[in-house]
């Protein structure tokens, strides 16, 4: 039961899409991501931006149609 069932957790450098690299803890040298926090909708704000407008646009036909 010592065999080595579980893999190896290394420190692994993550380079995004965006440029930004950090560490993190996995079984690879390297990742790739297409988002990270640098970049990510949720902290940027830009998507929830869009949603929020997009949402009241909707809202906005569907009372007017109403
Ligand atoms: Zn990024």
């Amino acid at each position: 039961m010592k065999a080595n069932i579980h893999p190896e957790y290394k420190e692994a450098v993550v380079t995004c899409a965006c440029g930004n690299t950090f560490k993190t803890g996995s079984v690879k040298d390297e990742l790739r991501v297409e988002i990270c926090s640098e970049c990510h909708p949720f902290f940027t704000g830009r998507q929830k931006f869009v949603e929020r407008g997009g949402r009241v646009e909707k809202f906005k036909k569907r009372y007017n149609l109403d």
